[in-house]
């Protein structure tokens, strides 16, 4: 919409249209003047591993200087040194940790996260790290969904009992999560080394079972048919997909399970992209996110995950920007409130340093959001990046 207009009150979209056509509205409300801006709704990043505690700088020297993956692991890195670090934070540590990293998330633009557990390992920290996540307080303003990740790599303890572990996440952890209410979804990362078909099948089912949505870490080093299994299960989504078998994309789009694609982790670590145009034009509806986790993805900006798919899967900057909103609500789940600039929407929106679309993913390696509105429930919140405050 060119000369566009936003009414919010109640902490809702009242009207959105062009701004010629603005309903009659009382004079003394408040305006923002956003003349020759774009406007988009907040940013909704749908995979993200949040909940980390510590650093791992080291490694990204180490992938700098051409180390692989065993190399990292065997010098003390990977997913259980965090899980190490994880576990000597306290609940309340990784709570106010997240907060943090959350509101430097909202000054960019992004106004809902999706929070994934995974570097607790032990029913006991999978649980805190759930609990930390659930404890954000709502006053921050910033939508979270929590997803249950136990599944993420198998504890040193079980090294030697793989299916031990299985058990214990189906019949300890899985129950535990649903009936405390600490997460809506289940992941489970498919790979080799990690979790093979069998054990993510008596995973998921069970999530399933217990009423929880279905997503997968599929296909990101090795094809070992993650995203045929999600299709199959009918999983919300499948998440990285970078060695998706032409096959298994028609699968997706067949049962609807929402690609999740991750640049940025590709740009992390070196690796080839997934084939994100192929995704889209066989009908897979595609949503894009950061990743952001202290190993492979130490990017938080959404903005410039659309430049990277415009560069790297030849998106259009429309593309882009629904794979940020309409399509990250539905892998979110929170399409009934978020991802579109339209009544009864949550108010949730930027301003950008851009004239229009095509310009955001065009500038990166900056934070580009002028302005941020959203919405608290039944009042709206302003973060002002030029003011420095809100
Ligand atoms: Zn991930």
């Amino acid at each position: 919409v060119k000369n566009g207009a936003v009414l919010v009150g109640g902490g809702k979209i009242l009207w959105a249209g062009p701004m010629e056509e603005t309903p009659p509205h009382p004079d003394d409300i408040d305006h923002i003047d956003a003349a020759g801006h774009l406007v988009t709704p907040g940013l909704l990043d749908p995979h993200t591993h949040l909940a980390w505690a510590g650093s791992r700088e080291k490694e990204f020297y180490l992938r700098a200087a051409g180390a692989g993956y065993m190399e990292i692991h065997n010098a003390g890195g990977g997913i259980n040194s965090t899980s190490h670090a994880v576990r000597d934070a306290s609940q309340n540590e990784l709570t106010s940790l997240m907060e943090m990293r959350l509101e430097k998330m909202a000054f960019q633009g992004t106004t809902a996260v999706e929070i994934k557990s995974g570097y607790g390992l032990s029913l006991e920290e999978e649980l805190k790290q759930l609990r930390a996540a659930k404890a954000i307080s709502s006053p921050a303003g910033i939508k979270t969904a929590r997803t249950f990740l136990g599944a993420h790599s198998f504890p040193a303890e079980f090294k030697e009992n793989r299916a031990g572990y299985v058990d214990l996440l189906c019949d300890e952890m899985l129950p535990a999560v649903a009936k405390e209410g600490l997460a809506t979804a289940c992941d489970v990362f498919i790979e080799e080394g990690v979790f093979d078909i069998a054990q993510a099948r008596r995973v998921l089912e069970k999530a399933a079972l217990l009423g929880l949505k279905l997503r997968v870490h599929a296909d990101e080093v090795h094809d070992m048919g993650a995203s045929a299994l999600a299709a199959e299960l009918g999983a919300l989504s499948a998440e990285h997909l970078i060695e998706t078998p032409d096959a298994s994309i028609d699968l997706l789009a067949k049962a609807g399970t929402i690609a999740v694609l991750l640049p940025g982790t590709c740009f992390c670590l070196k690796k080839k992209y997934a084939r994100g145009r192929e995704f889209v034009e066989r009908g897979v509806p595609v949503a894009l996110a950061t990743d952001v986790n202290p190993g492979s993805c130490t990017c938080d900006n959404l903005a410039f995950i659309l430049t990277l798919a415009c560069l790297h899967y030849g998106f259009s900057a429309a593309e882009a920007l629904t794979a940020v909103t309409v399509n990250a609500a539905a892998a979110m789940e929170m399409s009934e409130h978020c991802g579109r600039l339209e009544p009864g929407m949550d108010a949730d929106l930027v301003i950008w340093d851009a004239e229009k679309l095509e310009q955001l993913p065009y500038w990166f390696g900056s934070n580009r959001a002028l302005l941020v509105v959203r919405s608290t429930g039944d009042e709206v919140e302003i973060l002002d990046n030029q003011a420095g405050d809100n």
